[in-house]
């Protein structure tokens, strides 16, 4: 392919505009253009073998640091463009604000000014987003796009300390988006209050150098994957559970989501927060980690993470890695992909009613109270097998969702009130019920609900 070679780099090169070479790696081709070019050469690597700091490397216009630098995977119709990095001149309260980080020699007045530069998309202003987006503030990434429909929950406190006690009930994303601008006043902090979806998802991370999913359920994981896949950036993906956390970067061309998991758990098998709990410290930890992963690609400090998961194990303290391959039967990012666009998620996962569905059938506390006197209504505990053993609303039958069937284990002649833990899971099993005939209600707010409400529970 021809490398096309801009400003004084030309005369580097003895006024070659363009220089012929190969490389399936960007790291090969580099190496070709530097024996090729030596007094280019030597401009071109770091000691440890990263492209030099002041080189600006675009693929197809896209900053190569992104696409993994040196490891970038190429295709011979690619088109390389070499160029010295712009350097914006510092005010000198950035300069003293940025002090401690561009005195590494990794990132440097050149990996600062990429940082201001950069345009990234955080995907959920919780537990894994609020501390990611925190450190990207502070580090001075210049545009931060808060992605959140939700609002905050005093329950969510213990996790986000983006949120204080004072903004419970407000939108996440407003929420997530004063407080950073508090901590660092001169990036663009944009606070998209809407939850990310296949009908805005390409629009609202278009534009986007990298992005940080902090998201908490599956649909929303293989929609963000795909659009990654889709938009040809990198994903710096997170999850957490319990006490375990996991970590994994895709790059490029070099492995998503679905590679790893091409079909989704079946619906209601993998507990969520709310339902098993989750310490809030693990947020910070594995958030950080996904700031500091982010900064290495914009940076191209070090190497990053891409290709790898991480797995760590809090409450015995210990971390595991495993490689990731890219799967080339995989309909995302595989050499035939049949996934062109984005699909319907919730379907693909087996979250089967439409949100319209489930309208109208919530039941708050104080209704479904009502109810208790009535020896007809039948109360129906849904959550996951975990649960078998904990405390749950006195006569209710024990039914797991996965187990719901078409409601075959009730009686259908009589009403039911559906729940579970915080009211998600008993609204797909009451939209369920609904469909065959059972009358059925969701109690709003679950079992946490009702014990807000200071109503018992019995084991
Ligand atoms: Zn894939």
């Amino acid at each position: 392919m021809d490398v096309t070679l801009k400003g004084p780099f030309i005369a580097l090169a003895d006024q070659k505009e363009t220089i012929a070479a190969r490389g399936d790696t960007l790291g090969e081709l580099l190496e070709a253009v530097a024996q090729a070019e030596p007094g280019l050469g030597r401009r071109m690597f770091t000691a440890q073998g990263a492209i030099a700091p002041e080189l600006d490397v675009r693929v197809n216009g896209v900053d190569a640091r992104l696409l993994g630098g040196v490891k970038a995977a190429l295709l011979p119709q690619d088109s390389v463009v070499l160029a010295p990095y712009p350097l914006e001149p510092m005010t000198p309260r950035q300069a003293e604000r940025y002090a401690r980080q561009m005195i590494l020699g990794e990132i440097g007045a050149a990996g600062q000014a990429r940082l201001t530069a950069a345009r990234v998309a955080v995907i959920g202003a919780g537990g894994l987003g609020a501390p990611a987006a925190t450190y990207l503030a502070a580090a001075g990434v210049g545009h931060l796009v808060i992605i959140d429909g939700d609002r905050v929950e005093r329950s969510n406190l213990q996790r986000q300390p983006l949120h204080r006690d004072e903004d419970v009930g407000r939108p996440k994303a407003e929420s997530a988006a004063r407080s950073l601008r508090a901590i660092n006043p001169d990036i663009e902090v944009i606070a998209v209050e809407e939850f990310l979806a296949a009908d805005n998802a390409l629009e609202l991370l278009r534009g986007c150098d990298v992005i940080v999913n902090g998201s908490d359920n599956f649909p929303t994981r293989y929609l963000v994957s795909d659009a990654a896949v889709l938009l040809g950036r990198p994903l710096v993906d997170a999850s957490i559970l319990r006490f375990e956390g996991r970590l994994s970067v895709y790059l490029p061309r070099q492995g998503c989501y679905r590679c790893l998991f091409p079909e989704p758990p079946p619906p209601g098998s993998v507990p969520s927060c709310a339902e098993a709990g989750v310490i809030g410290a693990l947020g910070g930890q594995m958030g950080s980690l996904q700031a500091l992963e982010t900064i290495k690609l914009i940076t191209g400090a070090g190497e990053s993470l891409g290709g790898r998961l991480l797995v760590y194990d809090a409450l015995m303290g210990e971390e595991r890695r495993f490689r990731l391959r890219r799967d080339p039967h995989c309909a995302a990012c595989g050499d035939h992909p049949t996934l062109t666009e984005l699909v319907d998620y919730e379907a693909f996962c087996g979250v089967e009613a439409p949100r319209e569905a489930q309208e109208g059938l919530g039941i708050p506390v104080p209704e479904a109270l009502a109810l208790r006197e009535d020896p007809r209504v039948q109360w129906l505990d849904v959550r996951a097998q975990g649960a078998v053993d904990r405390p749950t609303i006195p006569g209710a039958l024990r039914l797991p969702l996965e187990e719901l069937g078409s409601g075959e284990a009730l009686d259908g002649a009589r009403p039911v009130v559906v729940f579970c833990e915080i009211g998600r899971r008993s609204l797909l099993a009451a939209e369920r019920l609904m469909r065959h005939g059972i009358d059925a209600r969701s109690l709003e707010g679950g079992i946490v609900a009702w014990t807000a409400a200071g109503l018992d529970l019995t084991c």
